[in-house]
């Protein structure tokens, strides 16, 4: 079987090459899937995807046209794929629901840590040579009370970490986990509840219609003063601009992300040459008290093996014929595809 597998980065070709084992004809592109490079995928019966492709509507229509009968994406999450239109097609959608966890979960950590111990002031002191300790006073996670929104595969252990920092935790979920509750004395809150009581509040929800910009002007005008956010999941559960809005009137005390909700084109790219013209993320790189990490959180040597192995595993059982147990095309609820 031929396969085409869009925006591959060089430090997944040698890994995927290995992880074939020559089982099927692997055709390696950089760009990324969008309106001029579906067709691309002509003479392929699947593709490979990873987040920033765009399998909207009528990339769909264009791949199926091409004969595309089956996607597999390099990625938890999967909301850049209308998995709606894709079920239309008879297009066959599966992904990687499980590969580190604790990967993400350990990257929102170290991002908390970096905030909390105010460690991008400090590394632009010493860039200066400035050894003061006046402006870079730090705080523990023990004794906080940290609000965790989404305690599926990744949020649940960032729970179980921040429990042995010894802090509060208050979570939102639609689902409660018994685990959570009793061993870690993890209590479940409304978001609303959540927004008022927590000193730091964790994302990890996935991406759709009813969490699209759920943190915005309304539910950070009822969240502590100074409090401080870390969103690993995805860049448009948060509201760009009201979250920047805030920053500035000193009502979030900080934001460290690992996604930006127009990370499209520039994560993931050397633009040293070029440089970038976003001016929201500019802006938000130039804060002392905003921590940016370029989508690396799953980027672990752990992680990528994983992947690689998990999206052949779902390579194969379509070409075999068998159950693909990662198939996510029939999802029920509607994702968006932004
Ligand atoms: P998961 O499906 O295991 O957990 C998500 C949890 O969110 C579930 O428990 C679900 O019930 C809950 N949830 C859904 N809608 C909710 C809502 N409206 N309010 C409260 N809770 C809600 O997913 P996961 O693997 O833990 O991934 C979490 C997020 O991390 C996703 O957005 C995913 O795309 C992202 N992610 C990011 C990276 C990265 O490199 N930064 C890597 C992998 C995953």
């Amino acid at each position: 079987m031929k396969v085409l597998f869009y925006s591959i980065k060089n430090y997944e070709r040698k890994i995927l090459q290995e992880a074939n084992k020559n089982r099927f004809h692997l055709t390696f592109k950089e760009e990324v899937l969008n309106l001029e490079t579906a067709f691309l995928a002509r003479g392929f019966e699947a593709i490979s995807i990873f987040t920033n492709d765009n399998a909207s509507e009528d990339i769909l229509r264009i791949l199926h046209s091409v004969g595309i009968k089956y996607i597999t994406i390099r990625s938890t999450g999967y909301d850049n794929i209308d998995l709606i239109m894709a079920k239309e097609l008879g297009i066959t959608v599966s992904n990687v629901p499980d590969y580190s966890p604790e990967s993400i979960a350990e990257h929102t950590v170290m991002l908390l840590l970096n905030l909390l111990k105010k460690n991008k002031m400090v590394q632009n002191q010493l860039a200066h040579q400035n050894f003061s300790l006046d402006n870079i006073i730090g705080e523990t996670i023990h004794n906080k009370t940290i609000g965790i929104i989404g305690t599926g595969k990744i949020g649940s252990i960032v729970a179980k970490i921040l429990s042995a920092f010894g802090a509060n935790i208050i979570a939102c979920d639609t689902v409660m986990n018994k685990t959570l509750e009793k061993n870690y004395n993890v209590k479940y809150v409304s978001l609303i509840n959540m927004a008022y009581n927590s000193d730091i509040i964790s994302i990890h929800t996935p991406l759709n219609e009813y969490t699209h910009y759920m943190i915005n002007h309304d539910l950070m005008s009822r969240m502590k003063n100074n409090v401080l956010i870390i969103n690993t999941a995805r860049g448009s559960i948060v509201n760009t601009k009201e979250i920047i809005e805030n920053l500035n009137k000193k009502n979030i005390g900080g934001y460290a992300t690992d996604v930006y909700e127009f990370e499209k084109g520039i994560f993931f790219y050397n633009h040293s040459q070029s440089r970038i013209k976003d001016k929201m993320l500019t802006e938000l790189m130039n804060m002392d008290n905003v921590i940016i990490t370029p989508h690396q959180a799953f980027a672990t040597k752990e992680a990528l093996s994983r992947i690689t192995e998990i999206t052949f595993e779902n390579l194969t059982s379509w070409y075999l014929r068998k159950e693909i147990k990662n198939k996510i095309s029939d999802v029920e609820y509607k994702l968006m595809t932004i």
